[in-house]
């Protein structure tokens, strides 16, 4: 005998029934199988809803029809598949599953409430349905089929909606079913419900099916239990949480039970315990993908130290956690007992308890909907003694999630929870409780709900060394963000072979936006961008980032935009690092500049913009490395533009100055307004951010500037009238030169820290000096500190162009994994 079990999904459609009954039927050739079958996906469901809205009041008739129609399609299409399947035969004996249903709620809506034994009958509607279709299709294709209704052999006590089996009755009345007692081949069975004392009706709690298949497995003797489900198997994590989770090949009972009890949904919670005591090997499949191999879970008798320290994580959520404290609790014998005969008074089970070693506190989870109860039952208990201020008032922290890893090998090995704490703090997930099963076989922590998901796939990537991500929201997609953008395609498959998952969620420009939780294809952004309806939409993004909550997600503002660079604060505070080129917010007040660098810590999160200054040359982070480690700024002499660098390079050549801004104009090395260039604004704004890394609390206006043009020089008017004017500054220029030229010095235009005192304007150096020889648009920073005296630290190179800029940003973007995964 063979227990086979097919979940919700595996009933989800006529074409998923009909390749189940392909399996139903490819396992029974070789064995006498006995077949759990749930309810169609999506069916229980509806009948919870339709049972919470007929409660309040409201007519059902509405959820009766949808739940006919979804099984009359079904019907209809079976009979489409396999022509011996008669829809309307089907039909016929659903019907009287159907009007009851009807009956019930109409019951429910009289008297505006749900009893157990009623809830009982609505919910196990859906198992009987579709073993209704699975039965008749079985016969249709020829099969050996005895339909058992489980509310005849499957006998429970305790809850209703959540009994506990009575093993030896239930043994009892299905041994006429056993192998040598029945020759049917194939045993049909509804999962989920069963007989709660002697009721005919009751059950084994939601996803109840898996433990249904257990007991009837333990029953009849099974050799082994087979579920098949969505996915290939058990995986490390719920593979909808964490993309990359790994398929397990096998697990013991233990760590299987472990894995489910703390919130694994791939199996119910008291499923494998009924199995590991007949040494019953369970199977867990993919009805979708057969060739895949599964993962077995049986009594496990290698050595620990060959597998995973770590097999699986899971998070329960939905939980609620207690605490009772209090000064009269310590020393006192028998507070424990008190408080969990109270609990168990009305019923409900405990998931986790932690106590403090003072005997000050004892915590514990429930599950949340139980949370009320338990603190009325506590509070009756312990009624005198918080009166008397021994016992504090009852604590709960509502909305909790238990995160747990689990793993057999974990007993052996020194680390894993350091190893899992770390991963928590490395995510700022703050812990409320921790506790450790006896066996050393798990380790859980409570913490926020909203935290769950996250700390799930930090863990894992701790633990299981799988790639890092980084998920990315790039405004801007003009020359630096376009190439950025292509930097990445190229790169994107590189990075996953060095385990760096990097992903770009959003891309917008001025008007238009494209959100992804999946992740934007990069091949053919533009076109996609293009034909996008999203408007561009900063909040939108923090409300998405608020909701998924990415595990790295980094804003890149690749705007000139004032607009954006005011809102950075907020982008931090929702968790987001920040990558950019724009210096607005660097040169912005030196209030904004601290709040900045306040929020970035406050969040743990980085604030990178190495290409404000020298685009792609390694500036910012080389200060601050210096810094930090105690250099100090004596002076600064630097030529940050290439316009600039190039016009004065040409005077030195002995070009006429006029001329020499013209072609950096037709070179597009300057501005449209070459004025803009050699005002030296631009160059201050870099100024003041080097400054400011090197501790100098300046404002903009602080920062003295001289054009670079002869002091009496009339600027103004169109650019046509100021380039016709232009060559009335040769003469200045060309004097100039040659004064210079008989001293051994050139003319640079620059900017310079002197004693706390930053000016941009034209400076005259000696052929000595490091800024001599500085021409033709290249960059040059002088940077004098403490340690490099006499001799500078100088970085020269481009310090302009989209390509090395894009670059810049896409190596702070990198800063932002922060481990080495080779460990
Ligand atoms: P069924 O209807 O077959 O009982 P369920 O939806 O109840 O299927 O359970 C299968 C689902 O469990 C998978 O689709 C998966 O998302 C989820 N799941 C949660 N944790 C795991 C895990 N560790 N491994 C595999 N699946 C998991
Ligand atoms: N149909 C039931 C539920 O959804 C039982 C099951 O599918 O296991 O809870
Ligand atoms: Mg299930």
């Amino acid at each position: 005998m063979v227990t086979l079990k097919f979940g919700g999904t595996s009933m989800g459609s006529a074409a998923r029934i009909f390749d189940s009954a392909r399996i139903m039927r490819w396992r029974a050739k070789e064995d006498r199988v006995s077949i759990i079958v749930s309810a169609v996906a999506g069916v229980s469901n509806m009948l919870l809803a339709s049972i919470e809205s007929c409660a309040r009041g409201e007519d059902g008739a509405n959820f009766a029809r949808q739940i006919e129609r979804v099984h009359s399609d079904i019907a209809r299409e079976l009979e489409g598949l396999c022509a011996a399947f008669k829809a309307d035969v089907v039909l016929a004996t659903m019907q009287i599953h159907l009007s009851e249903y009807a009956r019930l709620l109409d019951a429910v809506r009289v008297v505006g409430e749900c009893p157990a034994s009623v809830y009982a009958r609505v919910m196990g509607t859906g198992e009987l349905l579709s073993c209704a279709l699975v039965e008749a299709l079985l016969c249709a294709q020829g099969a050996d089929v005895l339909f058992v209704d489980a509310r005849s052999c499957i006998f429970t006590t305790g809850r209703c909606d959540e009994g506990d089996p009575d093993y030896q009755k239930t043994s009892a009345a299905l041994a006429q079913y056993a192998d040598g007692a029945c020759s049917t081949r194939v045993l049909l069975f509804p999962g989920f419900i069963c007989n709660w004392q002697g009721t005919g009706a009751g059950l084994l709690g939601r996803n109840g099916s898996d433990f249904s298949a257990a007991i009837i497995a333990y029953a009849l003797d099974a050799s082994r239990v087979e579920f098949w489900t969505d996915v290939d198997g058990i995986y490390t994590a719920d593979p909808r949480i964490v993309r990359d989770a790994i398929l397990v090949d096998e697990m013991s009972y233990e760590e299987a039970m472990e894995l489910s009890f703390f919130g694994s949904k791939v199996l119910h919670p008291k499923t494998l315990a009924p199995l590991a005591q007949k040494n019953i090997e369970a199977w867990s499949l993919n009805s979708f993908n057969q060739s895949a191999k599964g993962t077995r879970i049986a009594a496990l008798q290698k050595p620990d130290s060959q597998r995973h320290a770590v097999c699986g994580i899971s998070c329960l959520k939905g939980t609620a956690m207690v605490s009772v404290s209090g000064a009269g609790m310590k020393g006192r014998s028998g507070t424990a007992l008190r408080i969990f005969a109270a609990v168990s008074q009305g019923g409900i089970s405990v998931l986790l308890i932690t106590q403090s070693s003072s005997e000050y506190t004892i915590s514990f989870c429930v599950k949340q909907e139980f949370a009320a109860q338990v603190v009325a039952l506590l509070e009756q208990e312990f009624e005198l003694e918080i009166r008397e201020k021994l016992v504090n008032p009852v604590e709960v922290e509502q909305n909790c999630a238990i995160v747990s890893i689990v793993g057999d090998g974990m007993k052996q090995v020194r680390g894993v929870a350091a190893t899992f704490f770390d991963a928590l703090a490395s995510s700022d997930i703050n812990v409320l409780a921790i506790a450790q099963g006896s066996s050393e076989r798990s380790i859980s922590a409570v913490i926020a709900g909203e935290n769950g998901d996250t700390a799930v796939r930090i863990s894992h990537r701790f633990f299981f060394n799988t790639a890092q991500t980084i998920e990315l929201f790039i405004f801007g997609t003009g020359a630096i963000g376009g190439c950025l953008i292509e930097q990445i395609r190229a790169q994107q498959k590189e990075l996953a072979a060095q385990k760096i998952d990097i992903q770009v969620l959003a891309l917008a420009r001025s008007k238009k936006m494209l959100l992804s939780a999946d992740g934007i294809s990069l091949d053919s952004w533009k076109d996609t961008l293009e034909s996008s309806a999203q408007e561009t939409s900063l909040e939108r993004v923090l409300e998405f980032v608020a909701q998924a909550k990415p595990l790295n997600p980094v804003f890149v503002d690749c705007t000139a935009s004032d607009a954006l660079s005011a809102h950075y604060p907020r982008i931090l505070q929702a968790g987001m690092h920040i990558a950019t080129p724009n210096k607005r917010a660097n040169s912005m007040g030196m209030d904004y500049y601290k709040q900045l660098r306040s929020m970035a810590n406050k969040m743990r999160r980085r604030f990178l913009y190495e290409t404000n200054v020298g685009a792609g040359l390694p500036i910012i982070d080389t200060l601050q490395n210096l810094f930090k480690s105690g250099d100090k700024l004596m002076s600064f002499a630097g030529i940050m533009s290439g316009s600039l660098s190039y016009i004065f390079g040409r005077l030195d050549e002995g070009a006429a100055f006029s001329q020499a801004v013209r072609e950096a104009r037709q070179k597009q090395f300057t501005e449209p307004d070459p004025r803009d260039d050699l005002s030296g604004a631009d160059v201050a704004r870099k100024a003041l951010i080097i400054a400011r890394e090197a501790g100098f609390s300046l404002e903009f206006e602080d920062v003295r500037i001289t054009k670079a043009l002869p002091p009496d020089f009339d600027d103004t008017g169109s650019v046509d009238a100021f380039l016709e004017n232009l060559p009335r500054a040769d003469n200045y220029f060309a004097e100039r030169m040659t004064r210079l030229k008989q001293e051994g010095k050139t003319l640079r235009m620059g900017a310079t820290i002197e004693n706390g005192v930053c000016s941009v304007g034209m400076i005259e150096v000696d052929f000595r000096h490091p800024l001599y020889g500085v021409k033709d648009g290249e960059n040059a920073f002088v940077f004098t500190t403490a340690r490099y005296n006499p001799i500078p630290l100088c970085v020269r190179g481009y310090g302009a162009g989209a390509q090395v800029t894009a670059a810049g940003v896409f190596g702070d973007i990198l800063r932002t994994v922060s481990w080495n995964l080779e460990a």
